[in-house]
């Protein structure tokens, strides 16, 4: 996907081109901020390398290396690493929670999600300048122009429908790129740390994309495990009281995004993508 939605913008798209927007404030409708990924990436490597971190590309994690109940680094193909605290922000590999086979508790049935991008668009079905939810029968829709000519869309079915067909709507339009497919369950590790590691992001917990908090929750998720992992460092005595606020912390916040997308399904009709 090249471009993220961040905030969620509109959409409900029954007859074509009517919607409601999701929320509003006290300064108006919450409009909608595309991310470029790799504007977003070059940006973050820049800011990374201006603290003079060290940064090493193309490694894999083979295991993680335990001194008792306590992680104290990684093996990787080029020798190992040690760390007084590793977080973890693998997205969906979620390396941590594989790894150490943390428990999985899930919260939806399997939800397959497709998405990529039809371009070539001479003349939009719809209007370009604002994304659509389209709820159907145990599937969604979504649609998010890039305009001049080029559509980002993303599926996701409760049944197994493996066509990975772009949306009817599209249908007479080419697919630029790879079709990329998924299993968005909804799911999180228990416990998202442990003492020597803290998980974040994606890697400790993931909702499929209609709950449109993925990166707040990346961000968000990132802070407060970069705070509590100085805690820790700081306040060795009280490492299990900082380890257990931010699981406490990471739980409810999880639990209360998995309570709102239920009501939004539920509210949509989607009654069978809950469980
Ligand atoms: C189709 C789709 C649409 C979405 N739309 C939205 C949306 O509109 N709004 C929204 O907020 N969210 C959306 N999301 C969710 C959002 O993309 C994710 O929740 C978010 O990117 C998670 O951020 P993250 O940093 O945890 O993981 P990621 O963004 O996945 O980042 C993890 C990074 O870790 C790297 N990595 C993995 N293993 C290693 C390793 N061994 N060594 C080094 N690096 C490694 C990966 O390459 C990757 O760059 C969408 C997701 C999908 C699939």
């Amino acid at each position: 996907m090249n471009n993220l939605l961040l905030a969620q913008l509109t959409l409900e798209l029954m007859p074509m081109a009517t919607y409601t927007s999701l929320g509003r404030d006290e300064n108006g409708i919450w409009e909608g901020l595309h991310i470029d990924r790799q504007i977003f990436n070059a940006q973050l490597l820049r800011k990374t390398m201006e603290q003079d971190v060290p940064i090493l590309f193309n490694e894999t994690v083979e295991e993680f290396i335990q001194d008792a109940e306590r992680i104290t680094g990684i093996k990787t193909k080029s020798g190992d690493l040690y760390a007084t605290y590793i977080i973890d922000a693998s997205g969906k590999k979620a390396i941590a929670g594989k790894k150490l086979n943390l428990h999985r508790k899930f919260f939806s049935p399997p939800l397959l999600c497709w998405t990529s991008i039809s371009g070539g668009i001479v003349s939009y079905p719809f209007d370009p300048h604002v994304a659509y939810f389209i709820p159907g029968d145990d599937e969604w829709t979504w649609l998010a122009p890039q305009p001049p000519d080029q559509c980002a869309w993303t599926r996701l079915s409760m049944k197994g429908d493996k066509s990975l067909s772009p949306p009817a709507i599209l249908k007479d339009y080419p697919i630029i790129g790879e079709v990329h497919a998924d299993n968005m369950r909804w799911r999180m590790f228990q416990p998202v740390c442990r003492e020597g590691i803290v998980l974040c992001g994606d890697a400790a917990g993931v909702l499929d994309p209609a709950a449109g908090q993925g990166i707040f929750n990346a961000l968000w998720s990132g802070t407060m495990a970069a705070i509590s992992v100085v805690s820790c460092i700081q306040q060795p005595e009280a490492e299990a009281f900082h380890l257990a606020r931010y699981n406490q912390w990471y739980t409810e916040h999880f639990e209360s995004k998995v309570k709102q997308l239920r009501e939004y399904y539920i509210a949509q009709g989607l009654t069978g993508l809950t469980v």
